[in-house]
């Protein structure tokens, strides 16, 4: 039996901070020590890092990724009944918050190749009722925005971008401006889960927008929908990302795009290393996006997948299928008045398809070598 020269593993989050351990340490016990564990100088000064970071006006840092999108859905004063378009290939928090705030979730197909939604797949959807879209840049790439941010100006409907798995990704449009994913619609959500591209050692989250108005309801809803202490003019939540793990992320904030680029690197190791095997295919790139690799994900025909993770695994190669039932066949939501839709065909078939191999920042030559030979042993 073979066996790979170290564990591998799906991520791997101790070498990173090994590397930066006395300066985490140092960031953690400050906050300990000066007792502001809650909206301390760490939570200010991240929110104006990230600001920087994502070149955008306003961020309003919270709890985690699914309060982000819930608040984000609060502060844009929605109706019961309203439609919110989402894809039907993505984590579930992208319609669960929908379906939570008494919204429908209206999920749409998506692209084969990219894995994103698309304007072509969006535009049919859309009804009299439809007043937001939620594009999920899938994996770390972002989804194809110019035509999206068009549709929805020419419907008059608001873009909350699900960032969680794409922050520090660039999206160039055809005037040539650049800009983050996060920044392109009217507000962006995004998560630290640990595993996440910008990982704390905990929960936490953020929303951005450049709206002036925008951010001041995100402010309230997401403090108990006060907008001075003990006056509340609406119906909030409390959701906030606690001072340890902003210290931290402070400490990681720097050093994203470097993360992202490493990933970028493994990304294309495997790329080179596992293009050209017989019914294998290797994740497209779009070219005015950047993409950051929060996932590499391969497809192959459903018939083979599961011997192929059962021969990774004897390996010693892990691996995980992202994701493994669309969101409408989920018990949550199969044969609820809020979802309408019960088949689409590229979602189906992408949730047989899909496998992910292991893909963190710390990744190194041996392990993605063995990786690959592991990979192309199978055919
Ligand atoms: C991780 C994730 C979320 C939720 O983030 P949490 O911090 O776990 O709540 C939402 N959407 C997508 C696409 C995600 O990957």
């Amino acid at each position: 039996m073979p066996t790979p020269p170290a564990p591998i593993q799906m991520v791997e989050l101790r070498t990173q901070y090994e590397a930066m351990q006395e300066e985490v340490d140092a960031a953690v016990m400050e906050v300990i020590r000066s007792g502001a564990f809650i909206n301390g100088p760490a939570t200010r000064d991240f929110q104006a890092g990230l600001e920087a970071f994502l070149r955008c006006k306003h961020v309003v840092p919270c709890g985690n990724g699914t309060d982000a999108l819930q608040i984000a859905m609060m502060a844009l004063d929605l109706k019961p009944g309203d439609e919110v378009i989402v894809p039907a290939f993505t984590y579930v928090a992208s319609a669960e918050v929908i379906a939570l705030l008494g919204l429908s979730p209206v999920m749409v197909d998506v692209d084969p190749f990219t894995f994103n939604l698309t304007a072509e797949q969006i535009e049919p959807a859309i009804t009299e009722r439809t007043k937001a879209i939620v594009p999920v840049h899938l994996f770390g790439q972002s989804c194809d925005m110019e035509p999206i941010v068009r549709l929805a100006k020419a419907h008059g409907l608001h873009i909350v971008e699900d960032n969680a798995q794409a922050i520090g990704a660039e999206y160039t449009f055809s005037d040539g401006r650049v800009s983050r994913t996060g920044t392109l619609g009217d507000v962006g959500c995004t998560s630290f889960y640990p595993s996440k591209n910008l990982g704390a050692y905990g929960d936490g989250g953020a929303i951005n927008t450049d709206d002036d108005r925008l951010a001041e309801r995100l402010r309230s809803v997401a403090n108990h929908g006060q907008s001075r202490r003990y006056y509340h003019d609406v119906v909030g939540v409390n959701s906030r990302l606690d001072s340890v793990q902003a210290a931290i992320l402070n400490c990681k904030l720097g050093r994203l795009d470097a993360y992202n680029e490493r990933r970028r690197r493994a990304a294309g190791y495997y790329d080179a290393a596992l293009s050209g095997l017989d019914g294998l295919l290797t994740p497209a790139r779009l070219p005015a996006s950047t993409h950051v690799y929060h996932q590499y994900t391969l497809r192959i025909d459903g018939d083979r997948r599961g011997a192929l993770q059962h021969h990774l695994q004897e390996g010693g190669v892990p691996s995980m299928i992202y994701y493994p039932v669309p969101l409408y066949d989920q018990g949550a939501f199969r044969g609820t008045a809020a979802n309408a839709i019960d088949f689409l065909p590229i979602t189906d078939l992408l949730c047989k398809e899909v496998i992910s191999l292991p893909m963190h920042s710390e990744l190194d030559e041996e392990s993605l070598g063995y990786i690959c030979e592991r990979v192309r042993s199978f055919f």
